[in-house]
């Protein structure tokens, strides 16, 4: 517990970061090669690998009435963790907007892999998010461009991944805030595989690496990655805006 007493007031902050990990939860259940990779789920495999950074962290899933993020989960994330695939056009309307406003408030949101496609992302970043892919079991390499950012600390120049899908440029993204890892591909492509966005009070992180048939989230710089990153999106960003109607500040 952190505590500081500024202008009379007093402003506790608890270490304690609420972390939400969701996942559409689909293919480990209906694709056995996916199964033996995940045998309890994306979620529960990166909740496990996340367990030894002491956050607290909760799952939920595209099955669970509204999706498992309703307003108390929300209310009480700091940051939400995405991975979803198949089901991206599953995800009600009004679940997409509660999450959106809440990351405009300063949720953090780290988005994985194909969630590049989800409802939420294409939203936060206004255009398609279209890229290349393709299934190929090609090994890649993840360089750290932004070797000064905290989402690297603890890592050498690059993570190299023995296998991982394609994914390859042009992604169609705003220019990100922040470029911290570009992806490099056996078969030629690269991709901007790590980026940061902020959204108003909101800090957002998209992290490429993840297919379901790879076991990527077991790597430990991948968790290591993303445990850096939920510590960064875990403060909002910057002051609460004042928008609307005002009066003059000054007397003529
Ligand atoms: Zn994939």
């Amino acid at each position: 517990m952190i505590k500081a007493v500024i202008g009379g007031k007093t402003f506790t902050e608890s270490r304690t970061i609420r972390v939400t990990i969701w996942n559409e939860f689909l293919a480990e259940k209906t694709n056995p090669e996916v199964a033996n990779v995940y045998p309890r789920g994306i979620h529960y495999a990166l909740a496990e690998g996340l367990a030894p950074y002491g956050f607290r962290i909760r799952t939920a899933t595209l099955e669970m009435p509204e999706h498992g993020l309703t307003e108390q989960v929300i209310n009480d994330t700091n940051v939400l963790i995405w991975w979803g695939h198949l089901a991206h056009e599953e995800v009600d309307d009004h679940v997409v907007e509660r999450v959106y406003q809440k990351v405009l408030r300063g949720m953090g949101l780290i988005v994985l892999h194909s969630g590049h496609f989800s409802k939420l992302f294409q939203k936060l970043m206004g255009t398609t998010c279209q890229l290349k892919w393709r299934e190929a079991e090609e090994r890649e390499r993840l360089w750290v461009v932004n070797p000064a950012h905290s989402i690297t600390e603890g890592l050498g120049q690059y993570i190299e991944l023995q296998e991982e899908e394609t994914y390859g440029e042009f992604f169609d993204i705003p220019t990100p805030d922040e470029l911290i890892f570009v992806g490099w591909f056996q078969g030629g492509e690269v991709f901007r595989s790590g980026c940061t966005f902020y959204r108003r009070r909101g800090k957002i992180f998209y992290f490429q690496p993840g297919h379901e048939t790879h076991p990527t989230y077991y790597n430990k710089e991948i968790l290591l990655v993303i445990a850096n990153a939920v510590r960064w999106a875990a403060s909002p960003h910057g002051a609460e805006p004042v928008f609307g109607n005002v009066k003059a500040q000054e007397r003529e």
